[in-house]
């Protein structure tokens, strides 16, 4: 298609595009691109952002936050490698998105936000797909999930400043833990895999651009 050619696809067609699209860009595994898939992208994007659901780009949610990239959504899921018994922790509910695509991989999905806002509209949006598998707290992230630890995976959608080691601390022996690490407007996706005695081997992913983890719970709603 060429650039100037009007997108006036149906969104079945748009929806199809992209994942097409994130195969080509190495989202490859085949049951991460059909949790991409069976996810309504539009449902987690806000009115006015409503006909750029299906594109690959973040969007402006409420609060000031973002829905991530269709990519780098299947990108961090496709590096955690999720089993389908596997307890996954996710720090940034954000829209709900990202953790609406884990729950139709793993058994079980906690997710923390820090916007009272935010998290009960993707409660409401769970609510609607009937995910009965997740689990929603409204706290700080940082501190992780004491209380329902050790988990196998954590994945992080907001940038930590550094190491993450209080959520480090919080993953079993063997687990992963994906986040974006780093001070500036872009910073590193690492990996981080458990070597089952109580060490990581770091991996670098890519480059990447998200909103900063802050400290604590927002006062503002
Ligand atoms: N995965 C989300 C991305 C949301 S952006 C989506 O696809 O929509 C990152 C989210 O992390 C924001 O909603 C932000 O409020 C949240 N966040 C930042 N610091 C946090 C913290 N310490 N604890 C919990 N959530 C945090």
């Amino acid at each position: 298609m060429s650039i100037d050619e009007p997108e006036d696809d149906s969104p079945e067609t748009q929806r199809a595009r992209l994942i097409l699209s994130l195969r080509s860009q190495g989202v490859s595994e085949p049951l991460v691109l059909n949790a991409l898939e069976q996810t309504p992208r539009d449902l987690f994007t806000p009115k006015l952002f409503q006909e750029r659901a299906w594109e690959d780009s973040a969007l402006p949610i409420a609060c000031g936050q973002t829905i991530s990239q269709p990519f780098i959504v299947g990108l961090m899921t496709q590096a955690l490698t999720i089993e389908p018994r596997a307890r996954v922790l996710e720090i940034g509910t954000g829209s709900g998105y990202q953790t609406a695509v884990l729950s139709r991989l793993a058994r079980l999905v906690y997710t923390i936000e820090r916007y009272r806002t935010l998290m009960g509209e993707a409660e409401a949006r769970f609510k609607q797909l009937q995910l009965g598998n997740i689990i929603t707290r409204f706290g700080d992230g940082g501190e992780g999930w004491p209380e329902q630890a050790p988990f196998d995976r954590i994945l992080v959608t907001a940038a930590a400043p550094a190491e993450p080691k209080t959520l480090l601390s919080q993953l079993k022996p063997s687990g992963i833990l994906v986040a974006p690490v780093g001070r500036g407007p872009i910073q590193t996706l690492k990996r981080y895999l458990g070597d089952g005695k109580g060490g990581f081997r770091e991996e670098v992913l890519c480059d990447v651009r998200f909103v900063p983890l802050l400290d604590g719970v927002a006062r503002e709603l």
